[in-house]
């Protein structure tokens, strides 16, 4: 993982620090209703509109990830740089991977679909170390 810059180097409103410190504290991938629970604990008058467009800010700015699987609620991502996950079918765990995808993979994969490639994840489905026992 690349090392994070401290929180209060960044140049943020508070707001933004606030929300900042809510995704890298958690250990789980938040979503944004989460996120103004846990931020509201600490700034009681924010808004979730507030919440919302500093995500919006954040992950424009590089600070944070965006995770969506078409279904259901963004998740939102304390890792910034490009990496994988393993989502939980059963319970829902999405926990990170970072693994090096074979350029074969890659390559294959932009070949087949032809598109131009930008970037390429991938998620792996399935049952995690609790749910399997
Ligand atoms: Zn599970
Ligand atoms: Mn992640």
């Amino acid at each position: 993982m690349s090392s994070r810059e401290n929180i209060k180097d960044l140049g943020l409103t508070k707001q933004r620090e606030v929300i900042l410190q809510v995704i890298r504290e958690a250990d789980e991938h938040l979503t944004a209703n989460e996120i103004f629970d846990k931020a509201k604990q600490l700034l009681p008058g924010i808004s979730f509109a507030t919440v919302y467009n500093s995500l919006r800010f954040l992950k424009e700015s590089g600070h944070i990830g965006e995770i969506s699987f078409g279904n259901g609620a963004s998740r939102f991502d304390a890792m910034a740089s490009r990496h994988d996950h393993a989502l939980c079918t059963k319970c829902g765990k999405l926990v990170d991977m970072e693994i090096e995808l074979p350029n074969e993979v890659i390559n294959f994969a932009a070949q087949f679909s032809k598109f131009k490639l930008e970037s390429i994840e991938l998620t792996l489905r399935g049952l995690c170390p609790e749910c399997s026992k």
